[in-house]
């Protein structure tokens, strides 16, 4: 009876549980934030952990299991000594900042793999107060987060991930351990945000380059970025002649600043 529209898989095989849950390093932060907990498989191996556990999950009928089935004494009426909290709503509807006060919170999860980018575009948004990130996603997804320049995979994601996180692909899961068992294969990744995870570029137009250079991935940048317009001096420079999946992070923020020169030229 797993509702499809939720993205219901659920993982059956407690040893992968239990790596995905000691996918957090632990360190920078009091709070885990895990989305869609489910039947609760991977929560049972975040609670023993030195963090405070809160749990949101959409599904109504998992979030009766989740208060039915979790020991009592995990749920502490001392709010000072509280270290498990079940909240019944949407990830992509919740601000983050507000639940946890603005303190940093880790954010793991077995993933609907329906709004798994989602997910992590809403990370990277509130990364001032996400030092951390783990979790299964199908692989490609994970995969794409992951791979560097020159990969067919590297993307958006790839950039704007890697911009603010060092990303580790961890290890791969093969379908036969859900129920229902998925399509494809599923991946998890661990992204750690780096010290320094202020970009030396605005960001709205680092965002908007990157954006509009994939929105063309076969074309030149000088072609992909013509609404950008580039004086002709500055089309002059090689890495106008190259394509965006050849960008490594560093030469997408470089290129970013070229631009933002540029237009201050041009008024
Ligand atoms: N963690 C469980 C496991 O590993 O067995 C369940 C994983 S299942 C792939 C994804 C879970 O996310 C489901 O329990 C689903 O109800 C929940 N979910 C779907 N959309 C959600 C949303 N927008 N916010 C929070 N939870 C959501």
């Amino acid at each position: 009876k797993a509702k499809k529209h939720l993205g219901q898989h659920f993982l059956t095989d407690e040893t992968i549980a239990q790596d995905i849950a000691n996918a957090l390093t632990g360190n920078g932060y009091d709070d885990v934030l895990e989305i869609g907990p489910g039947m609760g498989v991977l929560t049972k191996y975040l609670l023993p952990k030195k963090a405070k556990v809160t749990v949101m999950e959409l599904d109504r009928e998992s979030v009766a299991y989740l208060h039915e089935t979790f020991p009592l004494e995990h749920i502490k009426l001392d709010t000072s000594k509280e270290h498990f909290e079940i909240i019944e709503g949407d990830f992509l509807k919740n601000q983050i900042q507000e639940i946890f006060n603005k303190k940093q919170v880790a954010i793991i999860g077995n993933f609907p793999y329906n709004i798994s980018t989602q997910i992590v575009f809403k990370a990277i948004e509130n990364r001032e107060y996400v030092p951390e990130f783990a979790g299964m996603f199908q692989k490609e997804v994970a995969m794409r987060i992951a791979e560097k320049e020159g990969s067919k995979v590297y993307g958006i994601l790839s950039v704007l991930t890697q911009a603010f996180f060092d990303v580790e692909y961890l290890f791969t899961v093969p379908p036969t351990v859900f129920n229902p068992p998925p399509k494809v294969d599923s991946g998890v990744i661990r992204l750690v945000r780096k010290k320094d995870y202020s970009l030396p570029v605005d960001e709205k137009l680092f965002f908007r380059v990157v954006k509009t250079a994939f929105n063309q991935r076969r074309k030149m940048l000088r072609s992909s970025l013509k609404s950008f317009n580039i004086s002709d001096t500055l089309k002059e420079d090689p890495i106008f002649a190259k394509r965006p999946e050849q960008l490594s992070v560093s030469e997408f923020i470089s290129l970013t600043q070229k631009l933002a020169e540029n237009d201050v030229r041009n008024h």
